[in-house]
């Protein structure tokens, strides 16, 4: 009768008798387990000893609370070690079938399944939908911040939780001047062992971190664009070992992040308890491409930062002398306007240019403004303003402090010395028309003073040339 079925029976079946722990079970169970069934000894002490420690005391505890209630089936999912040493899911499905007169439990008769397919499908599934949700915080900080280091690092963790690595670290391919490339580390485990490495993890916090030499095992990934996955990394053909006291590595799987063809970043793994399997490779895929993505998605934001940069430099650059153009300095005219002291608006002409044009040529005449546009900026301050109003003329505008270079001092920096040209030196003299303004906090003046210091330079042409002339407000009497 029982025997029978649990010969027959085309499951594991466990039976215990509760009160002299005498545990049988049939073929399937030893089956299950890779078991020979002569070498299954009877007391629970035997097939407890072979659940998986992670699963022993939660086991332990539904089996105690099902005999103390029996308020419905002992149904419980676990792991045991088969015989060859890997882990078997199991499912254990049963009830108490005997009691003694007092009513309590004297034996329980269970069937037991192996469910290991399911369990690995399901675990799959979970680490999944992980991977996902922090792809998803990754691409969400990202889109944020523009800030792809944050983004990788806020992953790491998890990522290696989720690889069951010991270590790793991502990086991205930067390409040097020299045409080299290196790896730009965004996350890496701490496993720094001595001042030399530990100042290195410091560098890779201030985001400051590269691996440059990618001849070895982790560089191969980036020269041959490939998964490398090496569970005896000493045998790898790329391998160049470790340096002295790096933690010993035991397994290395490495990851390509490519944009299409192009190898741009990767994942490195180490020490996984296992093997890393391809499947390990494929699960993980899906974060390359999110990886990928990113690094793109950086790269066009790098760009258009960079087009727009260049683009406002044009916009705002004088191209013979570099200085600031007219326009740049009506913008920044206005924030001298917001100060609270006193400040000079000036515009500076050079004397008789048209002459030099004629008697040396054009080319001559730019070296000219080129020479006077260095030495009025070298002059100034660097909160001072100058800029290249158009021709021959620049506008400055001088914070009024003490000590603030006079401008009679700047017509002398420009006479004192002739301009070094390519046919030698030649004597330049400028007029200068000034306007003191009193801060008003509005920058709708900035028109007027600007046309008070022109009036101003042009009696200081009409007086004689070389030479500063201040404007003159009609309601102030000009002292003797
Ligand atoms: P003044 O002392 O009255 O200022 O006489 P000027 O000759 O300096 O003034 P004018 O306005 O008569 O001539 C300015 C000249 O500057 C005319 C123009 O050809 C020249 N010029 C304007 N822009 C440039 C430039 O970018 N390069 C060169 N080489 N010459 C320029
Ligand atoms: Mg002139
Ligand atoms: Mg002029």
């Amino acid at each position: 009768d029982f025997a029978m079925m649990m010969e027959s029976a085309d499951a594991g079946v466990w039976d215990w008798e509760i009160g002299n722990d005498y545990n049988a079970f049939n073929q399937h169970w030893c089956d299950l387990l890779g078991l020979r069934l002569d070498e299954v000894e009877s007391h629970t002490r035997f097939w407890i000893s072979r659940v998986h420690e992670e699963d022993a005391i939660r086991l332990s505890k539904v089996i105690s609370t099902h005999l103390a209630t029996e308020d419905s089936v002992l149904n419980v999912d676990y792991r045991m070690r088969h015989a060859q040493g890997h882990w078997v899911w199991v499912n254990t499905c049963g009830r108490v079938v005997a009691h003694d007169h007092a009513g309590r439990p004297l034996r329980l008769t269970c069937v037991v399944r192996d469910i290991s397919k399911r369990k690995r499908a399901e675990l799959r599934e979970q680490k999944q939908v992980q991977l996902l949700n922090f792809m998803n915080r990754a691409q969400s900080v990202f889109l944020h911040e523009k800030n792809i280091r944050h983004s990788c690092e806020l992953i790491f963790d998890e990522l290696l939780l989720l690889a069951e690595s010991q270590f790793g670290f991502i990086g991205q391919v930067v390409v040097r001047e020299t045409g080299e490339k290196a790896l730009f580390i965004h996350a890496l485990s701490n496993i720094s062992w001595s001042a030399e490495t530990s100042e290195q993890y410091r560098a890779y916090q201030r985001g400051e971190f590269f691996f440059n030499n990618l001849d070895n095992l982790f560089g191969h990934v980036i020269t041959s664009g490939r998964v490398v996955m090496a569970n005896q990394p000493k045998h790898h053909h790329a391998s160049r070992g470790t340096p002295g006291g790096h933690p010993p590595l035991r397994r290395f799987l490495g990851l390509p992040i490519k944009i299409g063809d192009e190898t741009v970043g990767m994942i490195g793994l180490a020490n996984k308890q296992d093997d890393y399997t391809d499947e390990d490779a494929q699960f993980l895929h899906p974060l390359l491409d999110t990886l990928g993505a990113l690094f793109y998605a950086l790269d066009v934001e790098k760009s258009r930062l960079n087009a727009e940069q260049k683009l406002r430099y044009l916009a705002e650059t004088d191209v013979l002398t570099k200085l600031p153009n007219r326009r740049a300095f009506i913008q920044r005219v206005h924030g001298f306007y917001s100060q609270s002291s006193n400040f000079t608006i000036a515009i500076i002409d050079i004397d008789y240019f048209k002459a030099i044009n004629d008697q040396y040529g054009h080319q001559v005449g730019d070296e000219v403004l080129q020479e006077v546009a260095f030495r009025l900026s070298s002059y100034l301050r660097s909160d001072d303003l100058v800029a290249r109003m158009g021709g021959e003329e620049f506008g400055v505008c001088l914070y009024d402090n003490p000590g603030a270079p006079t401008l009679d001092a700047l017509r002398k920096a420009i006479a004192a010395e002739p301009m070094r040209t390519s046919e030698g030196g030649i004597k330049v003299t400028v007029s200068i028309g000034a306007g003191l303004v009193r801060p008003s906090g509005s920058a709708e003046c900035w028109e007027t003073d600007l046309r008070h210091a022109d009036l101003a330079l042009y009696r200081a042409k009409k007086e004689g040339r070389n030479r500063v002339m201040w404007h003159l407000p009609s309601a102030v009497t000009p002292l003797k």
